[in-house]
């Protein structure tokens, strides 16, 4: 290994002998004691380059240095490191290092990752390296030496209630601007179609506490924007983007949300989550209850309203993709239980009922018809055309 000009780090990483020292020094000491034994082998020329690692150990304070300044004023506490090594360099030194390396010596790219993790355990406390779902992700190249920091989301788990009406679930851009940053007079400089958004209410504070840069909000389902979701509140995970701190008091901020949103949301259950709780959250089909109101003309007898909306409880509805969401989706006709339907109350022409259904039931759709695309409905039959009033969530069969 001397004689084609290894330097210290690699001597060390493949000769095959313990030393005191590690790394560069161990290294030494086994060329010290290498020219002791025989005078002859200084006498090679020594190439510029170690041809194991093209001097790459000598840029492992350089990259400490670099990692240490990019995550000083960050809150965190796990590191993963991960290193882009040339492909013909690790071709070339595994090559090398199977020939005349001591077998079982380690590989260039995790020689390199460790020395690193020690320059920066050396430097800074509290610092964790992890294999997965670190806190932050450290990715070198080993080519141009840069140094990227990849600061990693934290997730926080809750239930929200939704109290008033006319705020949508997630941030809603401006229709006559997009939502460019400087808004429009459509939007008084904005940028939103809604001043509120569930999103917003429930993560500003967060976001600010956490000093990261955006939310993305992942809702088990939604409801319409006109709609209120009472009961227990709808589950969703919050994702905060690169956060620069990661740890808060969760139930401060839960009041100042719950103080600065009053009689428009309301958060509880909240709890730290993680990426795979968001597909958990996305993906779960539950049953829900709602509570309904609308207005009939010409209202038939109460008893009778009562007898005909009965009757639906227990159908499978058939419902046609409704046209107002046709444009986002396909169309298609699609089978939902309606598990449930009590408490009918008629007052004049206006009748309020509760009905809990399978995930996915067009609620609206089940009043009014939508023109006949959803099958039976109370349109039909009570054989008068319905108009919905309000509609409220009023349970989530879930977590
Ligand atoms: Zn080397
Ligand atoms: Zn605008």
């Amino acid at each position: 290994m001397i004689r084609i000009g290894t330097c210290d780090h690699c001597l060390h990483r493949v000769g095959g002998r313990r030393t005191e020292a590690l790394g560069a020094d161990g290294g030494a000491s086994l060329r010290a004691e290498a020219l002791a034994r025989d005078k002859e082998l200084s006498s090679f020329e020594v190439p510029e380059l170690c041809p194991l690692c093209e001097n790459l150990f000598e840029d492992v304070d350089n990259i400490v240095e670099r990692i240490t300044e990019q995550t000083g004023e960050l809150d965190h506490g796990s590191l993963q490191i991960g290193v882009h090594v040339p492909k013909d360099l690790i071709q070339d030194e595994d090559r090398i290092r199977t020939r005349h390396g001591a077998t079982g010596s380690r590989p260039l790219k995790a020689s390199f990752s460790d020395a690193v993790q020690a320059g920066v355990t050396s430097r800074m406390d509290g610092i964790e390296f992890v294999k997965e779902r670190p806190d932050l992700m450290i990715l070198i190249d080993c080519l141009t030496l840069r140094v990227d920091v990849d600061i990693r989301p934290v997730f926080i788990y809750g239930r929200y209630r939704k109290l008033g009406r006319g705020i949508p679930q997630t941030r809603w851009p401006c229709r006559a601007c997009r939502g460019r940053a400087e808004g429009c007079e459509a939007c008084s400089g904005t940028g939103l179609q809604y001043p509120d958004s569930v999103q917003d209410l429930i993560g500003e504070p967060f976001r600010l506490a956490l000093s990261a840069d955006d939310t993305s909000f992942h809702g088990m389902g939604r409801e319409d924007i006109d709609v209120r979701c009472l009961g227990r509140g709808r589950p969703f995970v919050l994702e905060l983007k690169r956060p620069h701190t990661r740890r808060t008091d969760l139930d401060e901020i839960v009041a100042a949300v719950n103080a600065n949103a009053a009689e428009k949301i309301e958060i509880s259950d909240m709890r730290w989550s993680n990426r795979s709780e968001v597909s958990r959250v996305k993906e779960t089909r539950s049953e829900k209850s709602y509570s309904i109101r609308f207005r009939i003309e010409d209202p038939p007898e109460e008893s009778a309203i009562i007898e005909s909306i009965s009757s639906l409880s227990g159908v499978t509805l058939e419902q046609q993709t409704p046209k107002r969401v046709s444009h986002r989706r396909a169309d298609k006709k699609r089978k939902r239980k309606v598990v449930s339907i009590a408490n009918i109350l008629v007052e004049g022409n206006e009748v309020q009922f509760s009905v809990r259904c399978e995930a996915g039931t067009y609620v609206k759709e089940l009043v009014h018809s939508d023109e006949g695309r959803t099958v039976p409905s109370v349109t039909s039959v009570l054989e008068r055309a319905c108009e919905v009033i309000w509609l409220d969530v009023e349970d989530i069969h879930a977590d």
